[in-house]
């Protein structure tokens, strides 16, 4: 394990609640390691990452309810680029990148990182590759400081600065009472949507892996806020393999791929210029350009 600590501790430290633990578990799973159905194959080894290319293969997958979710879903993000995923609401685009942390398995097909189907490798390598920055944000009781150590529990405090400025976070970060040692959380201070999702950037800087996967929130924020948000995104993007569930338009103009996911399956692949020339396409019909600058490619 890369990171030697004693989970039980971290988490008596962190003061997280252990019913809001559950319910957060999928944040915070590189602290706990909490118990899921996904073990290890026998013999597993660890994910060795270069270029930390993604593809799916005829990817199946289902709840378990035996209602099918993804049908022979197939495309490859490719690495050090950025791979837009959009379409609309409930066509299985976090479901997608719920899978490549293995919260889930596939029914059937695969999931290669780099050629290494992530069936056969332990899961604690593979989710010390990936950062995630989710739709919600999570922050958890501790102070700001111990929110954005989260994504490296070694991290040292200069490396949490350097990751907040980055992040765009510093300056409100420095406007709390007591700073980067400022309670968050349910007794905490209480930060705005932008600033909970610079806190969460900045968690993922610091984790410096070489995928980063992104649920981007769908809720507006101020302009203000908005731009800064993008502008911290686009630097933690930047050298790593990023797969981003888009609903920004400017993230979605700026991808080097965008893979159109209607119903579990690709419905099409390509840049917003060659898609917005394909007037019958899902992109071009979904995609209403120009209205305050917001993309409804997240429709119901
Ligand atoms: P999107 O992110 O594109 O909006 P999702 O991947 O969240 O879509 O959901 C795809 C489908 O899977 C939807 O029909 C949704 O209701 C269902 N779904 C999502 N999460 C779960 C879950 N944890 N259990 C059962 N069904 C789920
Ligand atoms: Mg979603």
């Amino acid at each position: 394990l890369l990171f030697a600590y004693d989970p039980a501790k971290r988490l008596a430290r962190l003061k997280v609640n252990l019913e809001k633990a559950v319910v957060n578990a999928r944040m915070i799973y590189e602290i706990l390691d909490m118990e899921d159905k996904q073990r290890d194959a026998a013999g597993a080894a660890a994910l060795v990452v270069d270029g930390g290319e993604i593809e799916f293969e005829n990817v199946d997958f289902n709840y378990g309810d035996g209602t099918a979710v993804l049908h022979a879903l197939s495309f490859k993000a490719d690495s050090h680029k950025t791979t837009a995923l959009v379409g609309p609401s409930g066509a299985g685009k976090s479901t997608v990148i719920s899978l490549i942390q293995r919260f889930y398995d596939p029914s059937s097909g695969s999931i290669l990182i780099d050629s290494q189907n992530i069936d056969n490798v332990t899961k604690s390598s593979l989710r010390q590759q990936i950062a995630f920055v989710s739709q919600q944000a999570y922050l958890f009781e501790g102070s700001i400081m111990d929110n954005i150590r989260y994504g490296r529990p070694d991290a040292t405090d200069a490396e949490i600065i350097k990751a907040a400025e980055l992040a765009n976070a510093h300056q409100f970060i420095l406007q709390q009472s007591a700073g980067y040692d400022t309670p968050v959380g349910e007794n905490g201070v209480t930060l705005s949507g932008g600033q909970r999702q610079r806190v969460s950037i900045a968690r993922a800087i610091v984790r410096n892996a070489p995928i980063l996967l992104l649920d981007e929130a769908t809720s507006a924020l101020d302009n203000e806020s908005e731009r800064l948000v993008q502008d911290a995104l686009e630097k933690v993007m930047k050298g790593r393999t990023t797969i981003v569930v888009a609903h920004r338009l400017s993230t979605i103009v700026n991808a080097d791929k965008i893979i159109v996911i209607n119903d579990g399956q690709v419905v099409e692949t390509g840049t917003h210029a060659s898609l917005s020339k394909k007037k019958n396409g899902m992109y071009a019909r979904l995609n209403h350009l120009g209205k305050g600058g917001k993309a409804a490619l997240d429709i119901e």
